[in-house]
């Protein structure tokens, strides 16, 4: 009998979770089901929607894709005007479905809905503080610390409730809330992650990304505010803004060079047009004389572009990507366990054969997906292979919602220099962009706005403890896969 195992599909870093909300439309659980759909790269293993009708909460979550967690009759049971949804990878806290979001709460100030995208780097400490107080929790998820901490509020509504549990936790987050009479999203001080707001008609729409908007046609209205909370009610829309400002802003720059889709407009840009200065960026400082630029698919595209129009050379696919893989298939274990490659990933010979080729990717993680890719290539018939990449290496955990793996793992941690990588990749010639080059290619805010500590290790919020039990379970993620 042969013996199979389940690998993490991890040749990639991944975005933690994506959020949407839909306040007054009479299909809002519609809706919110297409804003999941829309914000499926956010998350993949499990999508969830939790809707009100003015007298009852309903819920349905699973685990898997969106169009696999719902169907009309679930919809149809979703009933209400407002509604808020969620789709999650998992970092801290096992996949299973009790981790799923958005989380159901009864306290004594009624019903309360939460999804959340991000992590808290004061959890653990939080969570033992409640457990001394008595509170039990259900999931290992950071939302229920926040559910905790408004039950344990004085105050007597929703959202001074929020406000004083968002002073007292630490980190990157986006939060959706939903009691009886109102949806709150807030955004933490920082704006580590992207959250905006949209109109339908008289309904209100926020989202993870604008992409979602676009699919139900919600007029796009603009971002929140790092540190902003907005209530929506049926007084219309409320902006507070109760944190102090901190010194600089700490966007997440690698939203604009993976995560999000390039259809969206976040931190003041869209990611597609960042994408392409990125791609002439490194036209500057990494030259090269070939023939055929090939974008690794999709969120090499955008930056492959910019590359052929700054250098001239054309752009041609050569990698055709499978929609069709999920985050985890069955790897057979011994004799074609180098297909792996293959099944994401398959490659236009006509493209490569008897070419030099330059590669442009928008990260190398462990390196060994980009070995074997470049094996590929050179099997098909490639002369030369250049490997273009649009940011430096990455040579640090995030620590704010980024699922990665540990920092041993990471090929620029493995090798000491650059000549080293390119070596093991076995390509002619390797360039990642300078941080001060990637910097430079977002304009909407000044380079000290954004979060860059996976490349350098300045890490914007300190975190204590949380550290050890971060590092603890990659640790034991490495074991997994093993
Ligand atoms: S450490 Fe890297 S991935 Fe994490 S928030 Fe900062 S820039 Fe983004």
């Amino acid at each position: 009998m042969n013996s199979y195992s389940l690998q993490p599909h991890f040749c990639k870093l991944r975005e933690n979770c994506g959020l949407f909300a839909v306040y007054n439309h009479p299909q809002a659980s519609y809706l919110t089901y297409l804003g999941l759909y829309a914000l499926q790269h956010r998350g993949e293993e499990s999508a969830g929607i939790i809707s009100y009708n003015g007298k009852e909460f309903f819920i349905h979550k699973e685990l898997g894709h969106v169009a696999d967690v719902f169907n009309e009759d679930i919809l149809n049971k979703l009933k209400g005007e407002s509604a808020i949804g969620h789709v999650r990878y998992s970092t801290y806290g096992s996949t299973n479905i009790e981790n799923a979001q958005p989380l159901l709460v009864k306290c004594a100030q009624g019903a309360i809905a939460i999804a959340h995208n991000g992590n808290l780097v004061n959890a653990l400490q939080l969570r033992k503080e409640l457990e001394s107080q008595g509170a039990i929790f259900q999931t290992t998820t950071d939302s229920e610390i926040i559910l905790h901490l408004i039950a344990h509020s004085s105050h007597g509504n929703l959202l001074d409730s929020l406000i004083e549990a968002l002073k007292r936790v630490k980190g990157a987050y986006c939060f959706l809330l939903m009691d009886e009479n109102s949806i709150i999203a807030a955004r933490d001080p920082y704006g580590f992650k992207p959250l905006c707001l949209g109109r339908i008609k008289d309904a209100f729409v926020v989202s993870s990304e604008s992409c979602a908007l676009d699919l139900i046609e919600a007029e796009f209205l603009r971002e929140i505010e790092p540190g902003e909370v907005v209530v929506i009610n049926e007084n219309g829309l409320k902006s507070v803004k109760p944190f102090p400002k901190p010194f600089h802003l700490a966007q997440c720059i690698f939203e604009h060079i993976y995560f999000s889709r390039p259809d969206s407009v976040i931190f003041g840009e869209n990611v597609h047009v960042v994408r392409e200065r990125l791609g002439k960026k490194l036209v500057e400082e990494y030259p090269v004389n070939a023939d055929v630029i090939v974008p690794v698919p999709d969120s090499g595209t955008s930056c492959a572009i910019g590359f052929s129009k700054a250098s001239g050379i054309p752009i041609d696919l050569g990698i055709i990507r499978n929609h069709y893989v999920g985050r985890t298939f069955i790897q057979p274990s011994q004799i074609i366990r180098d297909f792996n490659v293959r099944i994401k990933f398959n490659l236009i010979r006509d493209v490569l054969k008897n070419k030099k080729v330059v590669i442009v990717d928008d990260s190398i993680v462990r390196g060994t997906t980009s070995q074997k890719r470049v094996r590929e290539l050179r099997k098909a018939g490639a002369k030369e292979v250049h490997m273009r990449i649009s940011c430096p290496p990455h040579k640090f955990p995030c620590f704010y919602g980024i699922d990665f793996p540990t920092k041993e793992e990471l090929i620029a941690n493995r090798f000491s220099s650059l000549d080293e990588i390119r070596k093991f990749l076995d390509v002619d010639s390797l360039g990642y962009l300078s941080r001060e080059g990637m910097l430079s290619c977002v304009k909407a805010f000044s380079p000290e706005d954004y979060c860059t500590a996976c490349f350098d290790g300045n890490y914007p919020v300190p975190f204590g403890e949380e550290k050890n039990k971060f590092e603890a379970e990659l640790n034991s993620r490495k074991v997994r896969r093993c």
